[in-house]
């Protein structure tokens, strides 16, 4: 197993680090370094100007108008734009469902979908989880009956990221309740526009409203948006989510993140006191070993062999890693960390009372937001169960 970069690989790093520093807006990088809040406009206009780059499918091959890059150029790529201060690529089009449509959608769906999500013009939303059928997502219930060259389509939808932004949701649907859950399922491809469809958003603890209730009310769905087989979405579902747990562990941030808690620390003074130092210390070491982990998959995958089965592994450490590191900013701001100042997210908001600076304002607000990390995505209890099952036997 080699871990260290070959000079192609890293002369490739220097071209994608020279490129993302030409083309990376300022005002983002700002509010990325500093937790700021990030608007749809943010989002989109670097998706956009990383679509005309033709890299906002950083994972696409060649065949569907990707770069076709390798694991190790896929990885330097997310480590330069992370280190740089871009903001986390909304995964749900490119990292999540064109994957899908590339490998079980036909070709008509391919041509339709697959340059709006290449571009960054369409946003996608996940259409998975439902009250009730998160963990056990196979009793999921939202319907979608057939009628004709229709399916009609009632039930709820709940969790669902941005899905205020939602042009398209892809979702997980029931069209048959013979044999076991599982078999029931299909994946269709719903225009969010449609008559019958209301997305209602949830106010979360941190004051944000990043997650959605989505409803459908008789929503009539074209057959030609079925993906794959009727009722054998499960097996679509359990590709996808292969891509998100991987995408989950987020190494990149977790180190642009370290630097940041030492420039609080250094800002607030905790610094100087060894046992604070001792807690960064020990992160670090984490992230590191992280790092090593995501850099032992990238060897394998170089070596043609496939290691998906430990994304439970990444994307629990990673969720936990980036839980401590916005507890340790809160802590060293301490009464600083501005719990409920809405208007403290906002760039150029320096705050007007005493010890107030920029460098903490957001800092609870962050703390609450990161504790979905292990939950979203499949749990991390649930994930320790499949570790255990399908890493240690
Ligand atoms: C911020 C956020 C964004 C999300 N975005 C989306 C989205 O865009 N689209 C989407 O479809 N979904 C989304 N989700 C939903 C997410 O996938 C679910 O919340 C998750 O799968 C857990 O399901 P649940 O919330 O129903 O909890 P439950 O499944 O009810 O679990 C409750 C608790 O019980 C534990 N538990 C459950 N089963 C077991 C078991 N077998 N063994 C041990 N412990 C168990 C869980 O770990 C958890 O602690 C999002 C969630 C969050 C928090």
């Amino acid at each position: 197993m080699d871990l260290a970069f070959t000079p192609e690989e890293q002369a490739f790093r220097e071209e994608i680090r020279g490129w993302v520093r030409d083309n990376l807006p300022a005002d983002i990088a700002h509010k990325v370094h500093n937790a700021l809040r990030l608007s749809r406009d943010d989002m989109q206009r670097w998706a956009k100007i990383l679509g005309k780059k033709g890299w906002l499918g950083w994972n696409w091959p060649k065949q569907f108008g990707g770069p076709g890059w390798n694991a190790v150029q896929r990885h330097l790529f997310e480590e330069e734009c992370a280190l740089a201060g871009a903001p986390r690529v909304v995964p749900f089009g490119p990292v999540m469902v064109a994957p899908v449509i590339m490998a079980f959608g036909n070709k008509a769906q391919q041509e339709r979908h697959l340059p709006g999500i290449a571009s960054g013009e369409v946003w996608w939303s996940q259409g998975y989880s439902e009250p009730g059928s998160g963990s056990d997502l196979a009793s999921l219930k939202c319907r979608a009956e057939r009628k004709g060259d229709k399916y009609i389509v009632n039930g709820q939808k709940t969790w669902t990221t941005l899905g205020q932004y939602g042009e398209w949701i892809f979702c997980l649907v029931r069209t048959s309740t013979e044999g076991k859950p599982q078999t029931g399922i299909s994946f269709l491809l719903i225009d969010m526009k449609s008559p019958g469809v209301t997305v209602r958003p949830i106010k979360l603890l941190d004051g944000e409203c990043e997650v959605n209730e989505v409803w459908f009310d008789n929503v009539e769905v074209p057959a030609e948006n079925l993906v794959g087989e009727e009722n054998q979405g499960w097996t679509y579902a359990k590709y996808l989510l292969g891509h998100e747990r991987t995408n989950i562990a987020d190494v990149n941030r977790a180190k642009r993140e370290l630097e940041r808690l030492k420039r609080i620390a250094k800002a607030e003074g905790v610094w100087e006191d060894s046992r604070f130092r001792d807690q960064i210390a020990l992160l670090e070491v984490d992230v590191v070993a992280l790092e090593m982990m995501v850099l032992r998959v990238l060897s394998a995958e170089k070596a043609g062999k496939s290691s998906l089965d430990i994304a439970g592994l990444l994307k629990i450490r990673g969720s936990e890693i980036q839980q401590r590191y916005t507890e340790l900013m809160m802590l060293a701001a301490g009464p600083y960390s501005l719990p409920f100042i809405f208007e403290a997210m906002e760039a150029g908001w320096q705050g007007d009372f005493p010890g107030g600076t920029l460098a903490n304002a957001p800092l609870a607000s962050t703390y609450f937001n990161m504790r979905k990390t292990t939950i979203y995505g499949g749990s991390n209890e649930v994930q320790r169960n499949i570790v255990a099952q399908t890493v240690l036997g």
